[in-house]
């Protein structure tokens, strides 16, 4: 990799030259959240320093700083996702606060009695619970399309779930539980073609592959800035502006409104009147600047680099005996998860973490897929630029001995 240098790279994340439990710190936990570059880390600092401020340009020095910076932030994000305007960035905490704006407010606008919402058997919690209590509240249907064993979308299937009472699909574009990179542009399409609106959950495809929400044709866009190596309490909801226009605020406050008396009060129009109280400045900032540096080392030079990867640590882990992958879709991200004869998936990591090395076990927030593998927890490494094959090796080499111990 040329282009890519991961030992320049690695410099630039404080915390990978961390110990725990005596041994250098492998971070194989990036699905959960991933680690901050000192340029966010200074960035952040610097807007505390120095620019510090609730957002109303005209008061003052400081406040016009706060503004230029958090509305910077919101710049980024548009070019960031390819979305044609900033008046289609809504920030919020994180991609879970991103899908419940959307069904809490388009959902409950545009969605009645004996309609159908579809999401995948793939999505995240966030990504089926808001879905389901709209379902519940308006007396819609939740219909969910099914996988294959490969942990792929069943496209056909998908195709048949789909009628005129169909109004929103919801999709993730990566499975944060299995790493399957789901075909979302056709899966867009598809929705469209019965007069339904797409959100696609990108929590998990921003920080590994080029994202355009117009080449998508996404109507609903989400993902959260700690995933993609910003801040925590940070997140996105990109919205076609015509949907946006026409959508009800969801929280009342300040910096949302245009005038209020009494009697009623006049909304902004978006993104501002889905922007309720003071928002996470600081954050937003960050995010900027972490998207800033994703840019310099570049997407593709990213998702070329970590495919390499991950077919390397999918190798490596298949050579051990009494191994189960659960996801083998030909098309996956970041995600190698497993499952380990004779041991707990908890054994398997505290195994790890005796090693240094992290990698989450438990359901992941992605219960329904896992029973659909027999499983109700498994092993997640999940992999991000910074890491390599000598870390890799490290952790085969912890669960190889494992396998091998015999108990
Ligand atoms: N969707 C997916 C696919 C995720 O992986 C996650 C986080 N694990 C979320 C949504 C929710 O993100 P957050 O917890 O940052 O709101």
């Amino acid at each position: 990799h040329p282009a890519f240098d991961v030992n320049a790279v690695r410099r630039d994340f404080p915390i990978l030259q961390e110990r725990v439990n005596g041994k250098q710190l492998v971070w194989f936990d990036n699905a959960a959240t991933t680690h901050k570059p000192q340029a966010v880390i200074d960035r952040l600092a610097y807007f505390y320093a120095h620019e510090n401020s609730n957002i109303h340009r005209a008061a003052h020095e400081l406040a016009a700083r706060a503004t230029d910076a958090y509305e910077g932030a919101r710049n980024k994000v548009t070019r960031f996702i390819g979305a044609s305007s900033p008046e289609e960035i809504i920030l919020v905490r994180g991609a879970t606060e991103a899908i419940n704006l959307v069904a809490k407010t388009w959902g409950v606008q545009n969605v009645g009695a004996g309609d159908e919402i579809v999401v995948s058997n793939l999505e995240h919690h966030a990504n089926i619970v808001p879905w389901q209590q709209l379902a519940a509240q308006v007396g819609a249907k939740l219909r969910v399309i099914p996988v294959d064993d490969s942990g792929q979308i069943l496209l056909e299937e998908y195709r048949k779930l789909l009628n005129d009472k169909t109004k929103i699909v919801a999709v993730t574009q990566v499975s944060n539980a299995l790493g399957t990179v789901t075909p979302i542009k056709e899966i867009v399409a598809l929705a469209h073609s019965v007069g339904a609106k797409a959100l696609v959950d990108g929590a998990q495809s921003v920080p590994h592959m080029r994202v355009n929400v117009q080449q998508l044709e996404a109507d609903f866009f989400v993902f959260s800035g700690h995933k993609i190596f910003g801040p925590t309490g940070i997140g996105v909801v990109y919205g076609k502006r015509d949907i946006l226009e026409h959508m009800q605020p969801w929280q009342g406050g300040g910096n949302m409104i245009a005038d209020v008396t009494f009697e009623r009060t006049i909304y902004q129009g978006p993104p501002n009147r889905f922007e309720a109280g003071t928002g996470n400045i600081a954050d937003a900032v960050g995010l900027g600047a972490a998207l800033d540096y994703v840019d310099r080392i570049g997407i593709d030079n990213i998702g070329k680099y970590e495919h390499d990867l991950l077919a390397y640590a999918t190798q490596g882990l298949l050579t051990i005996p009494g191994i189960r992958l659960i996801g083998t879709a030909a098309d996956k991200a970041s995600v190698a998860s497993f499952v380990l004869k004779g041991y707990t998936t908890e054994e398997v990591g505290k195994a790890l973490n005796r090693e240094g090395i992290a990698v989450r076990t438990g359901h992941h927030c992605a219960q329904p897929i896992l029973r659909r593998f027999g499983v109700e927890t498994t092993v997640r490494p999940s992999l991000a630029f910074y890491n390599t094959c000598e870390e890799v090796d490290r952790m085969i080499s912890v669960v190889y001995r494992l396998a091998t111990a015999g108990r």
